[in-house]
């Protein structure tokens, strides 16, 4: 971060109280802090985590995660809780975060989260097109096509399932 989002002048370090050195624009007379969008997305299973829940959108042949933006002013858990309930209808029974990473194509940071639910029958399908409950076995293949959904998938398998 080199110049300002807003006029393009060269940025200065300057020191914020409390937060130490930070880049500030003297044009506009303010500290220019990072800019880009937070996402969660999730690895939503069955109670057992024996199954996990993928689905198709946009008109796009490969499977994904159920995902979306975080809203301005919401917690990442919020988010969790209502994209799930948007997407497919559930609630889940439990969330618990995995791992981040941060995707360049869209500037986001995304954030995985595990998310455990007791009750499995899709209620609703308004914002996706299909969905599968896929054998945790068949996760990897079904995946594929899915970079960072399938990065998230390893973690979650390497490190948190048993
Ligand atoms: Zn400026």
């Amino acid at each position: 971060m080199k110049y300002c989002y807003d006029c393009g002048t060269k940025l200065i370090n300057k020191e914020l109280e409390h937060e130490g050195i930070v880049p500030f624009c003297p044009n506009c007379n303010k500290y220019v802090f990072p800019i880009f969008s937070a996402a969660v997305s999730m690895i939503v299973t069955d109670k057992n985590q024996e199954n996990i829940l993928l689905i198709k959108q946009y008109g796009t042949d490969f499977y994904r995660f159920v995902a979306g933006y975080i809203n301005k002013g919401e917690s990442a858990e919020e988010a969790v809780y209502r994209e799930i309930y948007e997407e497919v209808g559930l609630k889940p029974i439990k969330i618990a975060p995995m791992k981040t990473a941060y995707f360049e194509k869209s500037n986001t940071l995304m954030y995985n989260y595990l998310a455990i639910c007791d009750d499995t029958s899709v209620v609703s399908n308004y914002e996706i097109d299909e969905y599968a409950w896929i054998p945790m076995n068949q996760a990897m293949d079904a995946l594929k096509n899915a970079k960072l959904a399938l990065e998230f998938f390893k973690y979650y398998k390497d490190n948190i399932r048993k």
